[in-house]
């Protein structure tokens, strides 16, 4: 059911743009002046600018709440230890201990950062979603679903593009 509501979202046109890119650095820590992964300071900056900032599948993720194919993204299956991050502005949204299997075809976790994501109602596509956004920078990361596994029930759907992992051990670049 879930799976099925996550991939009814997929919109056609952007999904193209989305995959014939999929290969493309994810980082956007280059001429992004907002990216910090460490200053938690609220970001009002008008998708004009991101759209000069951001590469074109992250926009379109990101700013525009589109959703990469499912299967697809860099993180669906990968089970590094680390820290994830918004691709977008460096803000700290989740932690490896939370990802888990879920075999939806995106990377899944039971548990978000409180201090870096917020949510929003989604009446879009003619459901009842729960939208999960970048709390600096309110760029879209995915939904959030009450049937994921122990021990909170949560499962965070997100878009490996709206992410930017960084490895336990890694020097951060910023
Ligand atoms: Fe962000």
């Amino acid at each position: 059911m879930s799976l099925q509501m996550c991939s009814q979202v997929i919109q056609p046109d952007k999904t193209k743009s989305i995959q014939k890119s999929t290969s493309m650095e994810n980082s956007t820590t280059k001429n992004n002046p907002y990216y910090s992964r460490t200053d938690r300071t609220k970001l009002n900056v008008p998708n004009s600018e991101w759209k000069e900032i951001l590469s074109a599948d992250v926009y379109a993720v990101a700013r525009e709440a589109g959703t990469e194919r499912p299967g697809t993204g860099k993180y669906n299956v990968y089970d590094e230890k680390g820290e994830y991050y918004c691709v977008v502005c460096g803000n700290h949204l989740f932690r490896s201990d939370a990802k888990f299997a879920s075999s939806c075809g995106w990377p899944s976790f039971f548990e978000a950062d409180k201090e870096g994501t917020a949510y929003k109602r989604d009446s879009t596509y003619g459901m009842e979603r729960i939208e999960v956004v970048c709390k600096r920078c309110d760029s879209h990361l995915g939904h959030v679903f009450n049937d994921g596994p122990p021990p909170t029930g949560t499962r965070y759907c997100m878009n490996s593009v709206s992410l930017e992992f960084v490895g336990d051990g890694e020097t951060a670049s910023k």
